[in-house]
Formats: C-alpha cells, sequence, structure tokens
C-alpha cells in the first residue's frame, strides 16, 4: 500500500527481486526458487456486508499463504482501499523471512479488505469483519494460520475474529489470532512490541557504529502503532525526536520534540499538524531532514529514487514492511548509510505474538517484564547472527539478513522434501 498506486504493483517484484539476491548468495537451484518464490495458498473471498442503512455491501477480501515449511502460517490482516493481491503477496513473503530471520517457528501470511475503515460505523465494521472471519475459516487457525493486526486493524479487530472463529467450533480457541485485548488471551507488552524490538535493534547498531543513542537525532516517519512507540522508546533512551510526521504532514524541532505532548495532541486532534513549538513540513521534507537515525514507520515505498539521494542519516530502521525501494536501497550502500531491514528491525511484533500463542496454547501467561526479557534476547542475537554474515561477506544488513532467512527456509523444505 503506498500513496502512489503505480509503485504498487511493482512490490511483489520486489520482493522476489529481494529473495534472487539471497538464492544466488545461497547458490539454491532452481526447483527450491520456483517454491520459495510464489505463495503456497491464495485466497479471494467476495462477501456482503448489510449496511446501517439497511443496504448491502459487497467487500472483497484475501488471505495469502506464502510458505509453511517452518510452522504454521503467520501474518496480519490489513484494511485499506488500496490492498491488492501483488502487495499481500509481497508481505505474506516478508513475513515468511521475517519469522526465519529471528528463528521462531512460523511461515507467512498476509491478508486484508479493500475498504476504507473510516467510513464505516463500529457496527459495520463489526459486522464486515465478523463476515470475514467466516469466510476465510477454511485457512485460518491455531496450527494452521494465525492473524494479527496491521494498518488499520487492532486488538477489537482480532477480538471479533477470535469470537466468531470460536462460535463456529462451539468453544473458545484463543490461539487463533495474536494482538488480542489482555483479558481474552492477549500478552502484556504485545501493543509495544514491534516498537521496542525496533528499540533493541536499533542499540546493537549504534553500538557496532560507534554511536551513541543518548543525543542521537532522530526522524520518524509515521506516527501510529509502531512510529510513535519507537519515538518514546528511543527519547527514553536520550534521543533526540527532531520530526515526525503522519498521513497530513509533518512537524520539526531542532532541539527535540516532546514524544509524550505529541501523542497527547495527535489523540485530541487526529493530526500531528499544528502541534505548538515546531515547525510544519511535508511529510517528504521530513525524510531529507539531517538526523542520526531515520525510522520510516508509515508504507512502503517511502524511500525510493527521487528522494534517496537526499537522505541524511547514519541509520535507517525500517519500522514499517518494505518501505526502501530497490534503487534507494543502493543509493543507501553507495552512501553508506547503514540499514537495519524490515525482516530484522519489525520483527518483535511478529516475535511477541508469537509468545501470546505459545502462552494461549498452554494458558498459562506471563508479565510484561518475562515478555521483553525474551524478546530483548531473540532481536540481540537476531542482530548478531544478521551482522556477523554482513562483516563475513563484506554486504548490506539486507542481504545478510535474506541468507540467514531464505537459507532456514530452504533448509527446512529440503529436510522435509518434496511431497509425494
Ligand atoms: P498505523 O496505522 O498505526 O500507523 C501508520 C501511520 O503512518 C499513521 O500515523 C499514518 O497517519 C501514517 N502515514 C500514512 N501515510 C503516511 C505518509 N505518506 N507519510 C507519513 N506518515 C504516513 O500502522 P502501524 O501498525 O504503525 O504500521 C506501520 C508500518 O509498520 C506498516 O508498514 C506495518 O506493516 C509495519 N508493521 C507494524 C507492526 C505492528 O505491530 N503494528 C509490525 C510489523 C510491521
Amino acid at each position: 500500500m503506498t500513496t502512489e498506486s503505480h509503485e504498487t504493483n511493482n512490490l511483489f517484484q520486489m520482493a522476489q527481486n529481494q529473495f534472487n539476491t539471497a538464492a544466488d548468495f545461497l547458490g539454491l537451484d532452481q526447483g527450491l526458487r520456483k517454491v520459495l518464490s510464489s505463495c503456497k495458498r491464495e485466497l479471494t473471498v467476495n462477501f456482503p456486508v448489510l449496511m446501517d442503512d439497511g443496504t448491502i455491501d459487497v467487500f472483497t477480501g484475501y488471505r495469502f499463504q506464502h510458505n509453511v515449511a517452518r510452522g504454521p502460517a503467520k501474518g496480519g490482516i490489513r484494511y485499506h482501499p488500496e490492498v491488492n493481491p501483488d502487495e499481500l503477496r509481497a508481505l505474506a513473503m516478508w513475513m515468511t523471512w521475517k519469522c526465519a530471520t529471528v528463528d521462531i517457528p512460523y511461515g507467512g501470511a498476509k491478508g486484508g479488505v479493500m475498504v476504507d475503515p473510516k467510513k464505516l460505523s463500529k457496527h459495520e465494521l463489526e459486522n464486515l469483519t465478523r463476515r470475514y472471519a467466516t469466510e476465510i475459516a477454511l485457512m485460518i487457525g491455531p496450527d494452521t494460520d494465525i492473524p494479527a493486526p496491521d494498518v488499520n486493524t487492532d486488538a477489537q479487530t482480532m477480538a471479533w475474529i477470535m469470537d466468531t472463529y470460536s462460535m463456529h467450533k462451539g468453544y473458545t480457541v484463543t490461539a487463533v489470532v495474536t494482538g488480542k485485548p489482555i483479558n481474552i488471551g492477549g500478552a502484556e507488552g504485545r501493543n509495544e512490541a514491534t516498537a521496542r524490538g525496533c528499540q533493541y535493534v536499533i542499540r546493537e547498531a549504534c553500538r557496532e557504529k560507534g554511536m551513541s543513542l543518548d543525543g542521537a537525532k532522530v526522524v520518524v516517519q509515521g506516527f501510529g502503532n509502531a512510529g510513535s512507540i519507537v519515538a518514546r522508546l528511543l527519547a527514553e533512551d536520550g534521543a533526540i525526536i527532531v520530526a515526525v510526521s503522519d498521513s497530513t504532514g509533518g512537524i520539526y524541532n531542532p532541539k527535540g520534540l516532546d514524544v509524550r505532548k505529541v501523542v497527547a495532541f495527535k489523540q485530541e486532534h487526529s493530526t500531528v499538524v499544528g502541534y505548538p513549538n515546531a515547525e510544519q513540513l511535508t511529510n517528504h521534507e521530513i525524510l531529507e531532514l539531517e538526523c542520526d537515525i531515520l525510522v520510516p514507520a508509515a508504507f512502503e515505498n517511502q524511500l525510493n529514487e527521487e528522494n534517496a539521494g537526499k537522505v541524511k542519516t547514519k541509520i535507517v530502521a525500517e519500522a514499517a514492511n518494505g518501505p526502501t525501494n530497490l534503487a534507494a536501497d543502493q543509493i543507501f550502500q553507495d552512501n553508506g548509510i547503514f540499514v537495519l531491514p524490515d525482516i530484522l528491525a519489525n520483527a518483535g511484533g511478529v516475535t511477541v505474538s508469537y509468545f501470546e500463542w505459545v502462552q494461549d496454547l498452554q494458558s498459562f501467561f506471563w508479565n510484561e517484564a518475562e515478555t521483553n526479557k525474551r524478546l530483548h534476547q531473540i532481536m540481540v542475537k537476531a542482530f548478531a547472527q544478521v551482522y556477523k554474515i554482513s562483516q563475513e561477506r563484506k554486504i548490506d544488513m539486507r542481504s545478510a539478513a535474506y541468507i540467514l532467512a531464505v537459507g532456514r527456509v530452504a533448509e527446512a523444505a529440503l529436510t522435509r522434501g518434496i511431497y509425494p
């Protein structure tokens, strides 16, 4: 999904190109490349929803599974008018690599409904979610495919999906989705997990680069779940959050923004624009500000051939999925910018989703400190493994993460063999 729809057409191609680079490094044979470069299952559903005014509307939804060689499929569900099959194929594939990067036993999936949820009442949104859950029930399940929130979906959406699935089964199946409210089997710390995982790998990157996070200048694009919490956590580490943006525009203060006050402002006004004591910039302009760490946390393809050459940062930490296109990736490499790739930098979310699923299956729950401790262990280990490959092979972190992840999935596929 992007503000420019022509770019979405290339998203799956971008994912396949990234995969091919890793497959070349690993010397994968052509047959295995074919298996790993396409989605295993693709379900499209057109389903009716009774609207508040008594009319019937028909919506299109999808659930795609990329690969399940290492375990059940895992991936978010997004609601957006521009959701499309190629975008979901890319996102499902990235989920496979992401789970393998942090070595959790899942494959990759993604789903979505073509809808602008802001135009629906809560009642209509619940109807849509419950019917969509019913339509994709033949794919999802605690042992098969476990959805989670993504853009424009949240804990309430997951509660409706869990309840709908459970009603069909006749008993409560908490482990069918993650990112649920805590009172019905959600995990302590899940809400902050993506941002916390991103913070952990940024700390590791700063250490390796001999940079101090204390006093580092940070720009965050996208002030939603991932972006606003990354901003807060990095500020707690002493970083100066000089600029943030949302879909309506950006705000900049070279002396630093008070993140908690920006969050409160956004809650009240539904935008960061107009926040006092800050210069108003466009969301393109904030990407080109001089800083130490740039965190894209909005959508795909935000860093591209048009703006990558103007980016003045030392580290790009991809909280969003696919924010850097192939051309920008090359420009960043040429300019010595250290990129923490999405499949590593935002893997904290799926890692704590995995913890939630494990807790649901065992009906035994941890506290937030336990969650954060285990998340820290996994993120630090994954960073170290990726960094080691990048140093040994003298390659960028994305290629290194892909080599690690694709290698793990290929190995699992080969060990299992081709059926029959
Ligand atoms: P969200 O809907 O909570 O936030 C998205 C934010 O981006 C909003 O503030 C929106 O206004 C802003 N935005 C949209 N277009 C923009 C633009 N052109 N310029 C600047 N800002 C813009 O979504 P989220 O959950 O925070 O997800 C953001 C990204 O992080 C997505 O790529 C998602 O796939 C990825 N991600 C999220 C999680 C998670 O747990 N939330 C996990 C992994 C990856």
